[in-house]
């Protein structure tokens, strides 16, 4: 073999080994808004899109309670930035107040369906969006109470729900009667259920901003996707490569060879919660800062960290892992607030 045909082989080997691994981003996205079309949201489709779209997200689903928004009919902000989609959607909204949104679909998913079984009905809508195409995501379950850990449990082909949605008459915290859609993740977790935890806006009111309001930019995703487009960032969220986030963002979230890493993005943090309208959670007194905590079975608070970032060992002590970064500051009517982003779970069990 000639010195040139060596070089070509050697090059081509290293092209060959550096394509493997494939390139990915974090896309930012609202997987839950409403427009004029529902009667009680104060902007057109236009308008939220625009909205988004100047607030730097990637991605939008117009999420209407029972009509399907084709994105083809809206007419997109000028100049357009090429990193940013609608992805096609409806807000499936059904009997004993059960709503998902159903993501991705080709057309109007049913909503009619009827049965004295919330499960039955949350089964249902995923089976009927993913008649559309699509995949569901269960919306704000704590929502006049209507859907508890046990109704969601025996449901199949269900990947996403929302653990944190933005609108303010949704108790994502629980009372003293309920829990918390964080409690209820851990139950459907330890359970034995691969389930994924979304955060959403859901939001009506683009015009007036206050806390009491269903405003904009309260719950997001970041989706980690090789491309930008509606079947890739669905099928990514659909197998977990994404966090939820109300506050804070991650460099990296990732396990590898037994190691969960987790590093916080401080300054993207920072400027996020620079922003005048950003509320977070109202909690008493503690230290201000940046704090990593391991989750497993049963919600159990494994170890904190204190700091941006952490690297985790896993064992089989726990049948899924689940890391969850705050971000801690003085509250301006005393106590502390807080914000968080929540990391999907890491699965040691049959389930990974
Ligand atoms: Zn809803
Ligand atoms: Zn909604």
């Amino acid at each position: 073999m000639r010195f040139s045909q060596l070089l070509i082989l050697a090059l081509s080997l290293l092209l060959s080994c550096t394509s493997e691994k494939p390139q990915t981003r974090w896309y930012r996205g609202n997987t839950h808004a409403h427009t004029v079309i529902c009667g009680h949201a104060d902007s057109t489709p236009e308008a939220v899109t625009k909205y988004y779209h100047e607030h730097g997200y990637n991605f939008l689903i117009l999420s209407e309670h029972n009509h399907f928004i084709n994105p083809d009919s809206v007419k997109m902000p000028v100049p357009l930035r090429q990193d940013f989609i609608l992805i096609p959607g409806e807000e499936v909204t059904g009997h004993k107040i059960v709503h998902s949104t159903a993501m991705n679909i080709d057309t109007l998913v049913d909503w009619t369906f009827e049965h004295e079984q919330v499960a039955k009905i949350i089964q249902n809508q995923v089976d009927g969006t993913r008649a559309a195409s699509g995949q569901t995501i269960l919306n704000h379950p704590n929502f006049e109470w209507a859907v508890t850990s046990e109704d969601i449990l025996p449901v199949h082909d269900l990947y996403m729900f929302e653990l944190f949605n933005g609108h303010p008459s949704v108790h994502n915290d629980g009372d003293e009667n309920h829990i918390s859609t964080e409690k209820m993740w851990d139950e459907l977790l330890t359970k034995g259920m691969k389930i994924y935890g979304v955060s959403s806006d859901d939001a009506h009111d683009f015009k007036k901003i206050a806390p009491d309001e269903s405003n904009p930019g309260r719950g997001w995703v970041m989706v980690r996707s090789q491309q930008l487009t509606p079947a890739a960032i669905t099928e990514a969220m659909n197998h977990g490569e994404f966090y939820a986030s109300n506050g804070v963002f991650l460099q990296k979230c990732e396990s590898q060879n037994d190691f969960y890493t987790v590093e916080i993005d401080e300054a993207a943090t920072m400027a996020e919660l620079q922003l005048p309208d950003i509320f977070g959670k109202k909690v008493a007194k503690q230290d201000d800062g940046f704090f990593i905590e391991l989750i497993g079975d049963n919600g159990k608070i494994i170890t904190t960290i204190a700091g941006k970032s952490a690297r985790f060992k896993l064992d089989e002590s726990s049948s899924y892992f689940r890391v969850k970064a705050i971000c801690r500051r003085a509250h301006k009517n005393g106590g502390s607030e807080e914000f968080y982003a929540w990391a999907q779970p890491v699965f040691t069990d049959e389930r990974r």
